[in-house]
């Protein structure tokens, strides 16, 4: 934002109190005393790292998940204590900065383990490092093949004092299918690399394969560490097997807009880019100021007849409404058809999603209207857009 001036008319209110106390849901959730490491990678899914990882803390997580290591630092020169994982990585990141923070690195590959051990001598320091195996995903992580040669490259640092090997982890490619083969597959590779790590002689702190779906839908892969993330911020991984409040979880973030321009439009009037919307009556349209650069997918337009635009909801308690964004999702704004009898005005305040807790709409319907997931909704909003938090257990 610019320093001059910090006014705008949209933003998104972070309740931290709904973080907590969806720390605490998944804490429950957490089969055999497995502990909760909270996922804040992205901006804390766009919801603010430094508080929400705090948030979460008090919540009773006690690792942070940071995906870049610059989150981690991030958390760290906000004075946050406690375990900090760091994962993705490319030769050359500023190992020695991390492993002097006291962050546990990642290892997926020999040239990772060849620059943890440089940080750790550079710092004087032991490096934490947690084993990154590819059971099946396709992703990041060593695979299965090539662990013990990496697990003997790791023992000879862990005997030098460079490293400790406490941790052992892997990703699920469909934990949002619970009953999918490939969950109890990738269990399986799983337990046999665990037992690879401590034959070789690490003494394992961590195995931890479980995300948010899997925190709330396989209690047999928890282990001794489950790795949540979306469901922190109190949406559901699995919306097709259950919504939120089924979870025991609240949306955190409220995206919330003040109405800019209210107009009455003749019928047949064409709305936004391409007219692909018109009145169908002489109507009352409204402006709300937020569009694809703040992260509002375009691809949310209400510019299909079989789909609707993403939804906005106006008015509030009783005479509140839920409409579909009208026409072509703008750059800065999207456009609403208020109806003929609308008594809205400028600077009246919109939801596009929230809670879902009074019927409003929710970051999942926003992601069904741009046939995507909630977490890209919430994880690309724009930095422009103002966060403020709330305390809703205050
Ligand atoms: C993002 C991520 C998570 C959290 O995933 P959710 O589906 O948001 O719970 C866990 N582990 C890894 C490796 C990740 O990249």
């Amino acid at each position: 934002m610019s320093p001059v001036n910090s006014y705008y008319p949209a933003r998104a209110v972070v309740d931290l109190g709904a973080v907590r106390s969806n720390v605490r849901a998944l804490r429950e959730h957490a089969s055999g005393g497995a502990e909760v490491m909270a996922v804040v990678k992205a901006d804390a899914y766009g919801h603010g790292l430094v508080p929400c990882a705090r948030a979460a803390v008090e919540g009773g997580a006690t690792w942070l998940g940071a995906a870049q290591v610059a989150e981690a630092l991030a958390l760290r020169a906000a004075g946050i204590g406690g375990r900090v994982l760091t994962w993705l990585y490319a030769p050359g990141a500023p190992l020695a900065e991390a492993v002097a923070a006291d962050v546990d690195v990642s290892v997926a590959a020999g040239w990772a383990l060849d620059e943890v051990v440089v940080a750790a001598r550079a710092t004087g320091r032991t490096a934490r490092v947690h084993v990154k195996v590819d059971t099946g995903l396709g992703r990041n992580g060593v695979m299965p093949d090539d662990l013990p040669e990496l697990l003997a490259r790791a023992v000879e640092a862990q005997a030098s004092g460079a490293v400790e090997v406490v941790g052992v982890w892997s990703h699920l490619a469909l934990a949002d299918q619970p009953d999918h083969p490939t969950v109890v597959g990738q269990a399986d590779v799983f337990a046999h690399a665990v037992r690879l790590v401590e034959e070789a002689g690490a003494h394992l702190e961590v195995r931890h394969l479980a995300n948010s779906a899997a925190t709330l839908t396989s209690p047999g892969v928890h282990h001794d560490l489950v790795r949540p993330g979306l469901a922190v911020y109190g949406l559901s991984p699995v919306p097709h097997l259950g919504a939120p409040a089924d979870y025991g979880l609240v949306p955190a973030m409220t995206l919330e807009a003040s109405l800019a321009t209210v107009k009455r439009v003749p019928a047949d009037h064409g709305v936004s880019y391409a007219h692909a919307y018109r009145t169908p009556t002489s109507t009352v349209l409204g402006v709300v100021p937020i569009g694809y650069s703040d992260g509002l997918p375009r691809h949310a337009s209400g510019d299909l007849p079989e789909r609707p635009g993403g939804p906005v909801q106006v008015g509030s308690g009783a005479s509140a409404r839920t409409l579909a964004v009208a026409g072509r999702v703008c750059m800065d704004q999207v456009m609403v058809d208020l109806g003929p009898d609308a008594r809205e005005a400028a600077g009246d305040r919109v939801v596009l999603f929230g809670s879902g807790e009074d019927g409003g709409p929710t970051a999942e319907d926003w992601a069904r209207a741009a046939g995507t997931i909630s977490y890209e909704i919430t994880t690309r909003l724009g930095a422009r857009v103002p966060r403020a938090y709330v305390d809703g257990e205050d």
